[in-house]
């Protein structure tokens, strides 16, 4: 399929496998392991890399990767050569409006669009930070530390990473494990640390005087407390308690960012490009947000150095204005597939090269793979 600028011979799907330093705990259930799909177009003029940021189960949303495979496989990578009659795309930009004929699955399309993008502006020399509208070339870099076994856990690993400079933390939360870790947290490293915590939907608005108790802590925010389509609720609560509520899961689009935004359900927006379509529907949403006044801030799926750097570029924009979750590449992975990221006086660097500026490392690469499967576009 030629576009505009580039000749694209075809797609190639590749599973890799990677441990994590430690078990990650959530409100939703513990990883041990990062089961990924990456996506690599291959072009006359240059490659491209798309990282899928479904994990194994369908638990952080209804998306999983053997899902976002199959779609990519039967769907979205046959409607990009479709589009235009047959025409095919002739841009990245192109792919949001190629894919849209099929529903949901976000987090597949993202990669997509990710791989689109990533070899159309290395094929133009262009970065991708500068194509996203990037005003800095370091972003502040926070870490999200999981749950934990006891809350002298908590304080060692909270300890650690303040150690090693992260910029701000952020404390997994669910029922049972909320008010005494923020307390124990603030009582031992003071009130100066930036400290938020994220619910994962763990909550309801029953438990809105028990959330209460959270106020005196000076949090930079509660990330999601409620159900992902208790929109109303988020709005309620944010009556009731004086920690601003910021939205995760809840927002899909930036449509759903406009009616949230509307509605009072949140006054900041944890922007995650898989969570929404791409990279630049990302956009989009931080420029709705940077016109309500409404802060937002890049979060984490546990990415390899791929997505991390397309994150990195997209917390350089403007609007970006708390800290996010673009932690080093050592937070989750001894070994990451790029050029490791690492913390530089509480920042990560923002990558400079064309695209995103950084490709796997074949030999590493090729160690965690576990499946590639070739998809020809004609
Ligand atoms: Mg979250």
């Amino acid at each position: 399929m030629t576009t505009q600028g580039l000749t694209i011979r075809g797609i190639e799907l590749r599973r890799i496998r990677l441990p994590l330093v430690s078990p990650f705990r959530t409100s939703f259930g513990t990883q041990v392991e990062r089961d990924l799909l990456l996506l690599r177009v291959e072009t006359d003029e240059a490659e491209g890399w798309g990282e899928c940021v479904a994990a194994e189960d369908p638990l952080y949303s209804s998306e999983y990767v053997d899902a976002s495979a199959d779609v990519l496989r039967r769907f979205l990578i046959p409607a990009l050569s479709a589009h235009r009659g047959g025409a095919g795309i002739a841009s990245a930009v192109d792919v949001g409006q190629a894919l849209a004929p099929v529903k949901g699955h976000r987090m597949a399309k993202a990669a997509l669009e990710m791989a689109v993008l990533d070899a159309e502006l290395r094929a133009l020399g262009r970065p991708l930070s500068r194509e996203l509208g990037a005003v800095v070339d370091r972003v502040p870099s926070g870490v999200s530390v999981g749950i934990q076994d006891s809350v002298p856990q908590l304080l060692d690993a909270v300890g650690g990473y303040l150690d090693e400079g992260y910029a701000r933390i952020k404390l997994k939360i669910e029922p049972g494990w909320d008010v005494e870790p923020v307390r124990a947290v603030r009582e031992r490293f003071g009130d100066d640390v930036l400290l938020q915590v994220d619910a994962n939907t763990a909550y309801t608005l029953r438990d809105a005087r028990h959330l209460a108790r959270l106020d005196p802590f000076d949090l930079l925010l509660i990330e999601q407390p409620l159900e992902e389509e208790d929109v109303l609720g988020h709005a309620e609560l944010a009556r009731r308690i004086r920690t601003p509520v910021c939205l995760d899961e809840s927002i899909v689009s930036a449509q759903t960012a406009a009616a949230a935004i509307t509605l009072g359900a949140c006054s900041i927006i944890n922007i995650k490009p898989g969570r929404v379509g791409g990279y630049l529907e990302a956009r989009r949403i931080h420029d709705l947000a940077v016109a309500h006044g409404v802060a937002v801030w890049c979060g984490g799926m546990l990415e390899t150095g791929i997505g991390r750097a397309a994150n990195a570029a997209l917390a350089a924009l403007p609007g970006f204005t708390l800290p996010g979750d673009v932690s080093a590449s050592g937070r989750f992975y001894a070994t990451d597939i790029t050029e490791p990221f690492v913390l530089d006086d509480g920042q990560i660097a923002v990558p400079t090269g064309p695209g995103l500026g950084v490709t796997p490392l074949p030999a590493i690469l090729d160690e965690v793979t576990t499946a590639t499967e070739w998809i020809p576009l004609g």
